[in-house]
This record gives C-alpha cells, sequence and structure tokens, in this order.
C-alpha cells in the first residue's frame, strides 16, 4: 500500500488552505473530502469579511476555491474518512472501502451541526453504521433507514438499494430529494433503483433496541429496521480518531494546531470557535507547516 506523508480530512477552508501549504512544500498528500467543497461555503448567502474577496456569495467563493485548486494541481479524492487509526509513527485511515496509510494527519472536518440522538453511540456497530458504503454489504435482503443530513447522503441510499430490500430515507433539510422529484415528475420514486427507496418526512428522535438497535422513535411514531445508518456531513472527531482529547465537543490543539497524538493536527470550526472561513483558513496553513515539519523530523529518523 503506497503511504502518504499527509492526509487532509476536509474540504472546507481549512483543508483547502492546508492543501495549498502542503502542495508549495512538495509533500506526497491525499485530500479527502467532497468536491462540491463545503456546504458552509455554498449555503452562504453574502460574505463579507473574506480578505481579498469583499461581498461575494457563497457560490462564487465556492468556485474561486475550486478554480484556485485546480490551478495549483491539487484534486479531491471524494470520500469520507470514518476511521483514523494511529499506528505509532503512520496512521491508518478508512474511508468508505478503501484503506490508505499517511505519516501526519490533517483533520479538517468542520463541526457537525446536529447532536447525536440518544441511543446512537450505545448502538454504534450494533444496528447503527456511520457508512452506508461500508456497512451496506451487512444488510442484504434486510431493511435498512438512512437518516441523511445533506443531499449527498442520497446516493448512499440509493447504494444501500443493491442489498437492502426494503431502503427508507428520511431527509432532516428542506430541500427535496432526488427520489421526490422522480415522484412528481414520472409518479414513480427513484426508478433506477433495485428496490424503491421509500422517503419519509419525519424527525428523527431516539435509537432504541436491545441487545442491537431495532426501532427508530420519531415524532410521528416508531420505524423498525435492521440498521439504522446515520449521515452526517461530519462525524465527530472522537468517533474518528480513537483517544483523541477533546475540549468540550471541539479537538484540543495547541498552537502549532498539533492534537495529543503525535503527527495528528487539526484545523478549522474543528478547533473551537469563532467559526470563521479566514481563522479555519489560517489555522489550515498552520496546521500544514506542522505537518510538514513532523514528517520531515521522521523520515530524518527513518
Ligand atoms: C450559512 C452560513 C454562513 C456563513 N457565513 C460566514 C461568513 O459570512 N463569514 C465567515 O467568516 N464565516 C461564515 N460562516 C462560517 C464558516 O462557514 C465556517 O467557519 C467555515 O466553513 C469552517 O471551515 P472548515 O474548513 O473548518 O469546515 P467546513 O467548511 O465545515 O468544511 C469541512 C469539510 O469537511 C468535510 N468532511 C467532514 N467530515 C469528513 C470526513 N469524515 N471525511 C472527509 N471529509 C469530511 C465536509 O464535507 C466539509 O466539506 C458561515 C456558515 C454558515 C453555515
Amino acid at each position: 500500500m503506497e503511504r502518504y506523508d499527509l492526509i487532509i480530512i476536509g474540504t472546507g477552508p481549512a483543508g483547502l488552505s492546508a492543501a495549498l501549504t502542503a502542495k508549495a512544500r512538495n509533500k506526497n498528500f491525499l485530500l479527502l473530502g467532497s468536491a462540491s467543497l463545503s456546504s458552509k461555503v455554498q449555503k452562504a448567502h453574502s460574505i463579507a469579511n473574506y480578505l481579498g474577496l469583499p461581498n461575494i456569495s457563497g457560490e462564487d467563493m465556492q468556485r474561486t476555491f475550486l478554480n484556485q485548486m485546480a490551478q495549483a494541481g491539487i484534486t479531491i479524492t471524494e470520500e469520507k474518512a470514518t476511521l483514523v487509526y494511529p499506528m505509532g509513527d503512520y496512521f491508518s485511515i478508512q474511508a468508505g472501502t478503501s484503506f490508505y496509510e499517511a505519516t501526519a494527519v490533517i483533520l479538517a472536518a468542520g463541526m457537525a451541526p446536529s447532536k447525536m440522538l440518544p441511543g446512537e453511540e450505545t448502538f454504534l456497530g450494533r444496528g447503527v453504521s456511520y457508512c452506508a458504503t461500508c456497512d451496506a454489504a451487512l444488510y442484504r435482503g434486510k431493511s435498512a433507514v438512512i437518516v441523511g443530513y445533506t443531499p449527498e447522503e442520497e446516493h448512499e441510499a440509493e447504494f444501500m438499494t443493491e442489498y437492502a430490500d426494503k431502503v427508507m430515507y428520511i431527509p432532516t433539510y428542506k430541500e427535496d430529494t432526488a427520489m421526490e422529484r422522480a415522484a412528481d415528475a414520472n409518479n414513480v420514486s427513484s426508478p433506477s433503483t433495485r428496490v424503491p427507496i421509500e422517503v419519509r418526512r419525519v424527525k428523527p428522535l431516539e435509537i432504541k433496541g436491545g441487545m442491537k438497535a431495532t426501532t427508530l422513535v420519531t415524532d410521528e411514531g416508531d420505524i423498525d429496521a435492521d440498521g439504522f445508518f446515520i449521515l452526517r456531513e461530519s462525524v465527530s472527531p472522537g468517533q474518528l480518531v480513537p483517544g483523541l482529547e477533546m475540549d468540550g465537543n471541539h479537538v484540543k490543539v495547541d498552537r502549532s494546531m498539533a492534537t495529543n497524538v503525535p503527527g495528528l493536527f487539526a484545523a478549522g470550526d474543528i478547533t473551537g470557535t469563532p467559526y470563521q472561513y479566514m481563522k479555519s483558513a489560517g489555522e489550515g496553513n498552520v496546521a500544514a507547516l506542522s505537518a510538514v515539519s513532523y514528517i520531515d523530523k521522521i523520515k530524518r529518523q527513518a
């Protein structure tokens, strides 16, 4: 397996800024995240406080960032990291069904806007999963409920239909899902999937069960299924990296953006307030410079 110098997790301002610095320092790195960057960039109506880009819309800022990445020759690997495992002098990173190794890692995954559901942590790995791509095969012929916090998760629901015989999708966002749009247009739901995806507009409240999760409690009653996939834009950092020291909901870092795990750095909203583009981009730059020093030190020792 190829070992990268650095893996950067997240394609918001923090991750992109870290990637630019890693590129300038000639490091062999992988940038994991969404090709459409960050919904927190895309959705901003008007941004007045980003140096050099006054009064820009989120969509224009997204376009500007994408152009800059393309000009720098930086590509995004469209995968979501699901586990970062410290192995001593390197990290093993799982992203869906892919596995990578890297000497250093920068966590720039932003802040998950929603809290965990009661019961979610208790049943994690016992009927609750954060990754449909990783765990869909466990639900062959069974029923699965997918709670999607962003429209990107609709692809995960489609993927799930290749295995599960019954798939329900619960969007927590307002926009119509592709399944609802297809139903409006053709009077059919998700025509291209093996089994139809049932879309329910309910509010998830709690996950219940016994030895394993059996029920999603919602504001409109209980929904029973074999598996429950809770798909947010960000996974909580403590779930992503075993042993990571937190400061409340944020990753604890020092001024060099180093965490308590040697070789692991963090930048952006994930390290704390203020939640701002410029603070995130600045921290991404510092984290990358610190990661470069760490990588060079490890190489000298080898
Ligand atoms: C509507 C809105 C308007 C705003 N307006 C302003 C403003 O005017 N000025 C200002 O300064 N700030 C503003 N903010 C705040 C700003 O958006 C954030 O501070 C900034 O986006 C944080 O950048 P980040 O890179 O830390 O994280 P994010 O922008 O949240 O990016 C994190 C990225 O990581 C990805 N990711 C998460 N988990 C994983 C994983 N496991 N694997 C791979 N990728 C992952 C996510 O998909 C996302 O792309 C606004 C926020 C919102 C929501």
